[in-house]
């Protein structure tokens, strides 16, 4: 798709992330006047007309770009994929019962931490004795008999790593797939529920995108605060609240976005290519540069990488930004350098990248 990057630099962010451009400009249109209403879309109430149409034709498109079964429900939520991470134990993790969960890092060990909080929690998989270098096989993991589900992250926005399979639990397997949500398609048999922040490949940060079957709402204490229940948001269609309703917008055009280019099968393939030429680029140097991640489980959103000198690092992302691009510093906790490609992210940029790579 063309990309019209004309005074804008090539933004390498983690997230918020680079967004499709053509949905920047009809979302500039739409903030000033939305569907010839003489009203914008931030000014417009939720119980009207106007929204109704907007969060309508979200789900429907996101039922379609995902190929989501008719026995799943989808929601837009607030409080970011962190609440999901208490969330999720709320309302599935009975008193004596035990959820297994895959810690991969950071954000799969904050899940952790936030359900043990609220119940039984069992590490079926802890990837820190390999410093969390790859997402595991199902070998890997040591699984409870009968657990409530089974929770891990599908991309480890950090470390750079993806898983290319989802894992086998013996419950209900529930994935947090922030960092590359709809950037492949996702097997929905293998799945009850994977929930998304939006500012990486949905659209802007305050929404989280949650698809869940519908069988496993009666599970839901009947005693959990309304905003904090999955049944209670599924009850009212995601409008307990007033909705972000920008966001709502927003995400519900990346959808058509997503659609005009060829679904998640084309965007997945485009997302291959895009970080193969990095990857190229980075083993073609392997005199100065090393990737963090093991091959198996290297990210096609986050690909991290290092010269194993902290200052040649940090002059690699300075004359990177001097040259155009943006945000290539590795996240602090790993160092590094981490080139964060999206969805949105144009392949253009990507060859871009390898060229001063190898230049460099
Ligand atoms: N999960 C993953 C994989 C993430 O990358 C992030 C952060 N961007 C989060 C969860 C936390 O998301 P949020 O800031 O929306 O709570």
């Amino acid at each position: 798709m063309p990309h019209t990057t004309t005074d804008r630099i090539l933004n390498f962010s983690a997230g918020p992330a680079t967004l499709p451009e053509p949905v920047l400009m009809k979302a500039r249109e739409a903030i000033w006047n939305i569907d010839d209403s003489g009203i914008g879309i931030c000014e417009h109430s939720h119980r009207g007309k106007v929204f109704d149409r907007v969060i309508t034709e979200a789900v429907a498109d996101c039922r379609e770009v995902g190929g989501i079964p008719d026995d799943f429900e989808i929601l837009f939520l607030q409080g970011g994929a962190t609440m999901q991470f208490a969330m999720v134990p709320m309302n599935f993790l009975p008193d004596g019962g035990v959820a297994d969960y895959v810690d991969t890092g950071t954000w799969a060990s904050k899940a952790i931490k936030e359900a043990g909080k609220v119940g039984n929690v069992h590490v079926a998989f802890d990837g820190s004795a390999t410093e969390y270098d790859h997402c595991p096989s199902d070998d890997e993991l040591s699984l409870t008999d009968d657990a409530a589900y089974l929770h891990y992250c599908s991309n480890n926005t950090i470390k750079g790593t993806q898983f290319f399979h989802a894992p086998t639990g013996t419950g209900p397997v529930i994935a947090d797939m922030s960092s590359d949500m709809f950037s492949k398609p996702i097997d929905w048999g293998r799945h009850a529920m994977i929930y998304a922040g939006a500012q990486k490949n949905l659209g802007p940060a305050g929404v989280v995108l949650v698809i869940l079957r519908r069988e496993l709402l009666e599970r839901c204490p009947d005693d959990l605060p309304l905003m904090l229940s999955y049944a209670a948001q599924v009850e009212k269609e995601s409008m307990l609240n007033t909705p972000p309703t920008f966001g709502i917008y927003l995400m519900g055009q990346v959808f058509k976005w997503i659609l005009g280019e060829g679904g998640l099968s084309a965007v997945a393939d485009r997302n291959q290519r895009k970080a193969s030429v990095i990857y190229d680029a980075i083993a073609d140097r392997d005199d100065l540069f090393s990737p963090i991640a093991r091959e198996d489980s290297r990210s096609h959103m986050n690909i991290t990488f290092k010269t194993g000198d902290a200052e040649t690092d940090a002059r690699f992302v300075a004359e990177a930004a001097e040259a155009g691009m943006s945000g290539l510093k590795g996240h602090r906790s790993v160092g590094g350098i981490r080139a964060s490609v999206y969805n949105a992210f144009p392949e253009a940029g990507c060859e871009r990248l390898a060229a001063f790579i190898r230049g460099f």
